[in-house]
């Protein structure tokens, strides 16, 4: 794979990075990354992948956009409302960068499809970009299972919060969270409310860590819980530990297959 004279000016910032380079760019165009939501995190995460040259993106949601989006997810525009999301994000991806090949997912995900869809192209990490705890647990379980690495991620008000899992490297998302809350006991970003740059921050930083990941450089946020607080501006790296006792991850997993947790209705149109 050689570059084009278009390709070495796009790249040009990354190329002149030592732990970049020509290899690397390299490495991030033939790299596949599946971002499950095109919402507050995915869309920002989206941008900044395709625009770091990432050659294949698979976007998974059900939802079209709808002008309260508009806010925060950043990759949908307002001639795009109504219009499903992972269309209009596959447009914005195109226009801006050529290189990416979008795969689009007009889904849910569930214990019945997240398995093909991540098959699907064989992705090499994985980005929980949803708003709803079922979504995040069957992210968690199915890359547990399928050995794939994710980062996963949650704002709410002004606070985020982020975690990178790679197999055999630290703690997953059910090591510290277990279960899922009762669903009528968590308030959605509907509820809420959300500041719209908390998706930008926090996905960015996802972003980051895919591409660090596939780089193969620096330190991932593996057995680290990074949080945020817009208003004080305070971020915080919290130190998790495996937990032995894990359903899933643990020394005597209990979970072998996928689980839909019941997901409360508020959390559709979060
Ligand atoms: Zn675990």
């Amino acid at each position: 794979m050689n570059f084009t004279n278009e390709q070495m000016e796009r790249y040009s910032r990354h190329i002149i990075l030592k732990d970049v380079g020509v290899k690397g760019q390299k490495k991030l165009l033939q790299s596949k990354v599946l971002i499950v939501g095109t919402g507050g995190l995915g869309a920002p995460a989206a941008m900044f992948l395709a625009a770091a040259g990432v050659g294949t993106i698979g976007l998974v949601d059900f939802d079209a956009v709808e002008l309260s989006n508009l806010q925060r997810q950043i990759i949908h525009l307002t001639k795009d409302v109504g219009k499903p999301k992972v269309i209009s994000g596959k447009e914005t991806i195109n226009e801006m960068n050529p290189d990416v090949d979008v795969v689009t997912y007009k889904e849910w995900v569930s214990s019945a499809n997240i398995r093909d869809i991540i098959k699907d192209r064989d992705y090499d990490f994985i980005i929980d970009g949803t708003d709803n705890f079922p979504a995040k647990f069957l992210i968690n379980d199915a890359s547990v299972l399928m050995g794939k690495p994710f980062s996963h991620a949650g704002i709410i008000r002004f606070q985020g919060q982020t975690m990178t899992y790679v197999p055999g490297e630290g703690p997953c998302y059910r090591c510290i969270f277990e279960n899922p809350p009762p669903p009528d006991k968590v308030p959605t970003c509907k509820q809420a409310g959300v500041l719209g740059v908390m998706g930008g921050i926090i996905g960015t930083i996802q972003a980051t860590e895919a591409i660090k990941y596939i780089l193969g450089i620096g330190e991932l946020l593996t057995g680290y819980l990074l949080t945020y607080d817009a208003l004080t501006m305070e971020f915080r790296k919290i130190r998790l530990p495996k937990n032995k006792r894990c359903q899933v991850c643990g020394e005597n997993p209990t979970i072998k297959e996928l689980i839909d947790y019941e997901q409360a209705v508020c959390d559709l149109k979060s």
